[in-house]
């Protein structure tokens, strides 16, 4: 960020009064430009024994398997989200079942807030970001061909409750690379 927007001056980087951080601070009108960690939504749709993935048609993680997720929008609520990025990415309605998992991407500034959700009507086609979308089984699951280590560690958790046979909320940490 190199200029305000408030006011249109150059911007510095430094420690504003009374806090106690560096931040982009504009010392002509004197307002603070927080910037904070960004929230991913998204699901696994789940019908009887499959979930649906979709392959990436865009960068980060082209050509790779992914659970439908994206940025919240302003305005928006978490399942809200997560439901509008299934229908954006796979063409698919869900119904929203519980939320899922909560993993902090500290060294990215991302939370990711994953549901469980039902697939509705079984239709579903590649969204403009996907290249292919598909229903899994466990034993199919492309594990090599993941996209993001969070969406690796949600599916494994995902598995891992269901052979259990009961889904509990888990909440992790994806460290640094
Ligand atoms: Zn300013």
């Amino acid at each position: 960020m190199n200029f305000c927007s408030n006011c249109g001056q150059p911007m510095t980087h430094r420690t504003p009064p009374g806090d106690d951080r560096s931040r982009f601070y504009c010392e002509s009108c004197g307002v603070v430009h927080y910037q904070n960690p960004k929230l991913v939504v998204g699901c696994i749709p789940e019908t009887e024994d499959q979930i649906l993935l979709c392959r990436r048609a865009i960068e980060p993680g082209y050509g790779k398997w992914t659970l439908p997720a994206g940025y919240l929008e302003n305005g928006e609520s978490v399942a809200a989200g997560a439901k509008r990025e299934t229908l954006e990415e796979a063409r698919a309605r869900v119904e929203i079942l519980a939320p899922y998992a909560l993993y902090n991407i500290c060294h990215a500034d991302q939370i990711y807030l994953m549901f469980r959700a039902r697939l509705k009507g079984n239709s579903f086609q590649a969204g403009r970001e996907s290249l292919e979308v598909k229903l899994f089984s466990e034993n199919d699951i492309p594990w090599g061909e993941i996209a993001f280590r969070v969406i690796e560690a949600t599916l494994l958790q995902y598995f891992d409750d269901r052979r259990a046979g009961r889904y509990s909320f888990f909440m992790g940490s994806i460290p640094k690379p």
